[in-house]
Order: structure tokens, then sequence, then C-alpha cells
């Protein structure tokens, strides 16, 4: 990173001044939720209340799903738009979210705990580069014309799905948020969104955005409130055509099945991970450490794809161990907004708890702490960065996602060793081989059951690049061309070719 290079915070944010009631977005309009209640939004580098935010549930679901239904009528001007016009709007979108992201960068830093560095320069960056990567996409996915035996003309058209339900964790607000809104809208979708409940405002600053972007009414609607009543509301909704979740494996589970039993609706699942990063013997040991260190730590541990599982060669072992433990403990921990933290807080009381009771099971079943382990700070949520030696296959802590600043080494002999213990997983988000030998490399590439697997690098991710999980860690892919696949229904057209001209 280059921190010097960053803008400064927009200072309005840096006051207190931001006890202001945030609303529900429907139909182009804010309102307050139909049961007037209404939520705090937390800092975590604090604990204290940022301000207030709506709480929808189900009734504001049914308002919004009926919006999103009337944006979807056929003859509205969503529907008649020109494709291309729906990329140029994207692209709009694009636009606005460039001109205020030192803005939305502090808003991320504020709610959710990342460092300000890491929102404006990474977080930012993709969100945009989603958003015109779709916007491309507008008007250049295709169908067939496909020779049907007979005298028929027989084509396909890629038609939108229709309401799209969109249930976005916390992790990466305004990036989950980009990566769902993309394919949908660029496909002539309309969308109901639930934000976290952890996490609320940026979402809600970008719809302002997409009326400013000139999106009519309805195309997109955006509702802060609870997983159990708001997201529950959605994936059992009769009207709702698709449900699209990123979050944990457990409410995967209750999202298909919300599907299941009410219409059936079409679900792509985004879950949880436990990925394998193999450090083989021959790899170039500066790189791997810090790769491997990136991995696991990156946004406090809490990623999907976090490298959570680091195999390391038996040979190279102890060094390698070694060195990840000065490297977590020279990890700068404080305050997000200061240009030099790396490792903001965990993103609410719940996670903190939860991780800090990882790291006890996992003391408790014998993996050897060689660094941090206790809370890092007397106020806000910040944990030290830790690392477990010695850990084995069937402990608790390398087998269920932690989702925090713990790094779990495991030691291997051989290569086939390996490939069989890093699968044994109900998980397949990503994976990861680091190695000079590009037998090796490929070996292990092909062996891996995982939705990404990296080699010699970690966390590289493009809007060009598919990404999602096998097994339990989900179904369908986001991004790139395979992204748009979970946002497209496919039509055949046959139509009767006369054989004389009367
Ligand atoms: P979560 O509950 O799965 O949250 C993800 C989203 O689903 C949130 O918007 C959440 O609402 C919503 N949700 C919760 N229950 C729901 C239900 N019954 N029906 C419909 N939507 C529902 O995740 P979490 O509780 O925040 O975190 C727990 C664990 O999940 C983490 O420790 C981590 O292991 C995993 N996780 C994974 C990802 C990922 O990127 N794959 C992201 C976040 C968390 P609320 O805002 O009310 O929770
Ligand atoms: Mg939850």
């Amino acid at each position: 990173f280059m921190p010097f290079s960053l803008p400064s915070i927009p200072a309005s944010l840096l006051n207190a001044a931001l006890l202001f009631v945030l609303q529900i977005f429907i139909n182009n309009e804010w309102h307050d939720a139909v049961s007037k209640k209404t939520f705090p939004s937390v800092n975590p580098a604090t604990g204290e209340v940022i301000c207030q935010v709506a709480e929808g549930d189900k009734a504001d679901v049914d308002k919004a799903v009926k919006a999103a239904k009337a944006a979807f009528q056929l003859g509205s001007p969503w529907r008649r738009m020109d494709a291309s016009h729906r990329g140029k709007l994207l692209n709009r979108l694009a636009d606005l979210i460039e001109r205020d992201r030192a803005y939305l960068a502090a808003l991320e830093t504020l709610d959710n705990g990342k460092p300000y560095s890491v929102a404006y320069l990474v977080d930012l960056d993709m969100v945009v580069k989603c958003l015109r990567y779709f916007a491309g996409w507008s008007d250049k996915f295709h169908g067939k014309t496909i020779p049907l035996d007979g005298d028929f003309f027989c084509y396909t058209r890629h038609e939108p799905v229709g309401v799209c339900g969109q249930i976005i964790p916390w992790n990466f607000p305004l990036l989950m948020q980009a990566w769902k809104l993309g394919p949908a809208l660029a496909t002539g979708n309309v969308v109901v969104m639930k934000v976290a409940e952890q996490t609320p405002l940026s979402a809600l600053y970008v719809a302002s955005l997409v009326k400013e972007a000139g999106f009519p009414p309805g195309v997109v609607n955006i509702i802060p409130g609870y997983g159990p009543t708001a997201g529950a509301a959605i994936s059992s909704h009769m009207e709702v055509d698709k449900v699209a979740f990123t979050g944990s494996t457990e409410v995967g589970h209750l999202i298909q099945k919300a599907a299941a039993e009410s219409n059936l609706k079409r679900v792509t699942l985004e879950l949880g991970g436990k990925s394998p990063n193999i450090i083989m013997s021959d790899a170039d040991m500066d790189w791997a450490v810090e790769q491997a260190h990136f991995a696991l730590f990156f946004n406090q541990g809490q990623c999907c794809c976090a490298g959570s599982r680091t195999y390391v060669q038996e040979d190279i072992y102890h060094e390698f161990v070694e060195r990840s433990v000065e490297r977590a403990k020279s990890r700068v921990v404080g305050n997000p907004f200061d240009f030099k933290t790396e490792q903001g807080p965990q993103v609410d009381e719940e996670q903190f708890k939860k991780i800090l009771g990882y790291i006890s099971t996992g003391k408790r079943e014998g993996a050897k702490l060689l660094c941090g382990g206790n809370p890092a700070a007397d106020k806000g949520y910040f944990i030290q960065p830790t690392v477990f030696g010695d850990v084995q296959d069937n402990m608790t802590i390398a087998r269920e996602e932690i989702f925090g600043p713990v790094m779990q080494i495991l030691k291997f002999r051989t290569i086939e060793e390996v490939v069989e213990r890093a699968n044994d997983s109900k998980y397949g988000l990503a994976a990861a081989v680091f190695t000079k030998d590009l037998d090796k490399a490929n070996y292990v590439s092909q062996a891996l059951r995982a939705g990404t697997v990296w080699v010699n690098c970690y966390d590289v991710f493009g809007a060009q690049a598919p990404f999602g999980g096998y097994k339990a860690s989900g179904n369908g892919r986001e991004l790139g061309e395979y992204g748009l696949d979970a946002y497209l229904e496919v039509k055949n057209v046959t139509i009767k070719i006369p054989q004389k001209n009367s």
C-alpha cells in the first residue's frame, strides 16, 4: 500500500455529528420501517453507537417486492430500456462511487472497522472495477441459434430471472453489494437486497447514488434489518424469483430450505471455507511467509476464503513457523483510521467472543499457542494476531471457520498426503500451493477440490474471474462471465419455417 497518497478522511465523519436515522430504500424513496422500529449501528473500534437505522422486516420486504415487481412489469421503463443504456447507468453508478470514494471508504471503516487505507485502496477499487466490468456485459450476453431437426428456426434468448433477493454479509459490505448488483442489473433484473445488520451504512449511501445515477424507481431496493426477520422474509417470499446469499454455511442451509418450502426460487450460495494453503519445501521462503500471513490475517481474518489451514512441509516447518510468528508479532493493530494500521477491530462483540472462544478451544485441545491469544485493547473488539503451531487435522481450530486473526500451522511430509488432508473438509472454497516446481503446482492444483486454487499467490481477485465453492462452500459462481448465469433464464423459441412462399 501507499498510505501517503491517500486523500484525507472527510472531517464530517470524524466528529460526532452522525446521529441521524438511516431509512429503508424502496422505489427510490426513503421510508421508515412499517413497524417504526430502529436498531443501532455500532463502531467496532470503540463499541459506541454511530447512529440508528430503520429496522426492516417482513412488511418492508413485502413493500419492496411489490415495488420491484412493478419495475419489472412488461413495458416498464426498465424492461424497455436499451441494454446499452443499462450499461451506461451502471457506469454512472461507478462514476458516482469514484466521486465519493473517500467518503464511502471512511463510512466502511467507521461501520466495519477495516483500515481506511484498505477500504480506500482495495475495497473501493474493486467495487468500481466490478460495476464497470458488468456494465460492459449489459449488451454482450448472447443467445444461440440452434440447428433443430425439421423446418424450424430455433434460438435462445437470455432473459432476466426477475425479482432477485440478495442477502449480503458484513465483511466486505460495499464489495459484496457490488458483486450482487453488477450482474443482476447488467442482465436487467430487479433487486431486493438485505444488508448485514452490523454494517448497513455504506450500502445505504450507495442506494442514494443508485437514484442519482438514474435507475428507475423499484429497480434497486435496499433493506437494513436482521436475518431471521428481513432475511427470512426474502428467502421464503413467494414472489421472489431468485435468492443470492453470502454468509455462513449454517444460514446457507436455512436459505436453501426456505426456497424449497416456498416457491423453489433459484438459489446461489457463497458460504464459508477452511481453505488449505500448502507450502512446499522448495517455495521461496520470504514470499511464502508473507503470503501465508496475508492469506489469513487480511481483513482481520474475516474472509470466507482465508488460508486458515497452513500446511508446511516438514523440512522447512521450523523456520517457517518461527518467521510466521515474527511476522504476526509485527502486525500493526490499532485505530483503523491511522494510515499505519494493518489490522482493525473485529466487526462486533459476537464475533470477538466467538474468536476468543476458538482460541481457548485450540489451547485446550493441545495446539501450541505461539503468539497472541488475547484482546488487543481495553475498548473495541481488537484481537492480537494469533498463531497456533503443531495443529492436528482433527482439532476444532483445524476444522471450523474461525473468521478471525488466528493462524493454524500444520506439518506434512508428502504431496499425496497433504492433498488428501487438504481435501478432507466439508468445505471447498479456495486453496493455494507455494512451490517452484511446475509439476507439483499442476498436480496439486488439479487434485484440490476447491473453486479457486492460487499458485504462488493468494487472494488474487478480479471481476473477470469466477469465484465460488465446491461442497458446502456453496453453489453457483460470482464474477466473470460465469457470474451472469445465476441472473439469466434461457428461453428457447422455436418457429416453424414455411417451405413455400405463399
Ligand atoms: P450470517 O448470519 O450468515 O450473515 C450473513 C447474512 O445473512 C446477514 O445479512 C444476516 O443477517 C443474514 N441472515 C442471518 N440469518 C438469516 C436467516 N435465517 N434468513 C436469511 N438471512 C439470514 O453470518 P454472521 O452471523 O454474521 O457470521 C457468522 C459466521 O458466518 C462467521 O463467523 C463466519 O464464519 C461466517 N461468515 C461468512 C461470510 C462469507 O463471506 N462467506 C461472511 C460473514 C460471515 P444479520 O445481519 O441479521 O446477521
Ligand atoms: Mg448473524
